[in-house]
């Protein structure tokens, strides 16, 4: 028998129409390019949105199709992340931080049709436009500098838009945005995102276990909206109805904790580079910020070292470690302490916080290795693969990577886990950032995170080094805190109290800085070519 309930489609539209509705008032404050602050509110989001929705359908937009964007977080990005989808377009936002071959690729890939672009970030687009098809260029001007020619004036043409619009009516499995994995190995890979899959992770994002976003908040989504959605939390604002900081091209932790203490911010979140500076600056003088009694941060993207989440909570701000992935919208799991585990001792509670956490529901989880699927005993280790309303079934137009979905519809994620009995994941490596020495494992992250606990590290990645007796070897790469100088002796001992003697780095590189991802992770395949010649002592 089915239920007697309405076939509603499950669409991004009625978040944005409630929030026009019932949150007129609230703020969306945007750091400008020039660092002062636009302000405005949802019902002024809710109008421009329509606006541009209009001007949208009336360049020729039609369903399905694409209109890239390259923006920082700003208002303007906001009002692309509805008006496209609920016009029934799909909206692409760029990563700008790509190398301009790559962006360009992904571009002609996507086949975007329309392109809407900050002023600053102009330099970028001249550097792509030889190379990609955009019909139309809509320039957002903060600087106030003329239009380049051939390109549109963003207020002009929102300005030019049908204040009679209606959004149109879609089926809740239509894209309603796309976004390209970097991919260290191949090509960039495409997700495209139903608008189902949105409003369920936007829910998700919502719950008090996850990250408990609510209206009395006020958000600061560090993590760029060009990156997997801004792990949903731009959507999951309008949602809620949140006041919405939107720090623009300004992420230095400076300008962060200005905007923290201006604005009051209440859950902030981004990756674990950000944050590193942001404790330094409080660690240097904390009481030039004025911060919001419960601001709590939501950090992932990569691991949170230990250390650094005791450091926040000094500072009486709570770190939400979160896991994801571009092909899981982003949200995979968080790491809250069940019932309970508050009374295990405070070793033992950061144990199981620094792990990426829960999967969070919807999400379903398991560990695979060579003997097959391996038990949840905390020690068993294997690839995690995924699956679930939010997670991609395939990439966008591609013959590649098609092998990352196994025979019964499971994603591989290409992270080594362990997922111990109460469920909690933890992240050991990436497969490809594995060690394997003397025909034995080595967890990267581990070694990482322990020194990353020392007094004198600041930074430290560890990679594999081709070794002649061992296949291979770690070796790690160390930034100093400013003002120490650890000796290779000084870091071996201090990890030879935590791991077996073999599994100790057999060199120590000591340098300025570790080469990022665009999205601010280790890039550790320039490291390891970097040392790939390293000639071994023994
Ligand atoms: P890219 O693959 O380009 O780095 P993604 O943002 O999709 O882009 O990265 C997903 C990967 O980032 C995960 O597979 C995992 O290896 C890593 N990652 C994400 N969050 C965490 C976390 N909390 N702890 C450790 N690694 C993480």
């Amino acid at each position: 028998m089915d239920g007697t309930m309405m076939d509603f489609p499950l669409t991004l539209t009625p978040i944005l129409e409630r929030a026009g509705k019932l949150f007129p008032d609230v703020e969306i404050v945007t750091r400008l390019p020039d660092k002062s602050l636009h302000r405005y509110s949802y019902g002024e989001f809710h109008r421009r949105t329509h606006l541009l929705a209009a001007g949208l359908e009336d360049a020729g937009l039609k369903r399905g199709e694409r209109v890239a964007t390259i923006m920082w977080n700003s208002y303007a990005h906001l009002e692309a992340y509805f008006a496209v989808p609920c016009a029934g377009g799909v909206l692409h936002t760029l990563n700008f931080r790509l190398h301009e071959n790559d962006i360009a690729y992904i571009a002609n890939h996507a086949e975007d049709r329309f392109l809407i672009v900050d002023d600053v970030l102009l330099p970028i687009y001249e550097r792509i436009k030889d190379k990609v098809k955009f019909e139309r260029v809509f320039v957002v001007s903060f600087t106030g500098a003329a239009n380049p020619d051939g390109l549109e004036n963003y207020e002009e043409f929102l300005a030019g838009g049908r204040t009679d619009y209606a959004f149109p009516e879609l089926d809740e499995n239509e894209a309603c945005a796309m976004c390209y994995t970097s991919g260290t190995t191949g090509r960039p890979k495409g997700v495209a995102y139903s608008h189902r899959a949105m409003v369920l992770h936007t829910f998700c994002a919502g719950l008090a276990d996850t990250i408990g976003l609510t209206q009395r908040d006020v958000l600061m989504p560090v993590v760029p909206m060009f990156h997997a959605n801004a792990w949903g939390l731009a959507h999951a604002a309008v949602m809620m109805g949140s006041k919405l900081i939107l720090p623009g091209p300004h992420l230095d932790a400076e300008s962060l904790l200005g905007l923290c203490d201006s604005e009051q911010v209440t859950l902030a979140a981004g990756v674990p580079t950000i944050w590193m500076g942001i404790l330094q600056a409080l660690e240097a003088d904390s009481a030039r910020w004025t911060l919001h009694p419960e601001l709590r941060t939501v950090v992932g993207g990569s691991a949170v070292p230990e250390g650094m989440m005791r450091g926040f909570d000094r500072h009486g701000i709570t770190t939400i470690h979160a896991w994801g992935m571009t092909e899981t919208t982003p949200l995979g799991s968080v790491s809250r302490l069940k019932r309970g585990m508050e009374n295990l001792s405070e070793d033992e509670r950061y144990q199981a916080r620094i792990k990426q956490g829960l999967p969070v529901p919807f999400v379903e989880v398991r560990v695979i290795n060579d003997e097959g699927e391996a038990p949840w005993d905390g020690e068993s280790m294997g690839e995690l693969q995924v699956r679930g309303p939010w997670i991609a079934a395939s990439y966008f137009n591609s013959e590649q990577g098609q092998d990352k979905w196994s025979e019964d519809g499971w994603f591989g994620t290409g992270d080594v886990v362990t997922i111990d009995k109460e469920g909690y994941i933890k992240i050991t490596d990436r497969t490809k950032d594995l060690i394997k020495s003397g025909g034995e494992w080595i967890s990267s992250v581990d070694l990482e995170n322990a020194l990353m606990g020392h007094d004198s590290v600041r930074e430290a990645a560890v990679i594999a080094v081709p070794h002649e007796k061992w296949t291979e070897r770690p070796l790690a790469v160390v930034v100093p805190m400013e003002g120490t100088e650890p000796s290779a002796e000084e870091l071996g001992k201090y990890l030879g109290r935590d791991f077996a003697k073999w599994w100790l780095p057999d060199a120590y590189e000591f340098v300025d800085d570790i080469p990022r991802t665009s999205t601010g992770k280790f890039l550790k395949t320039a490291l390891r070519e970097k040392f790939a010649a390293h000639m071994w002592r023994d």
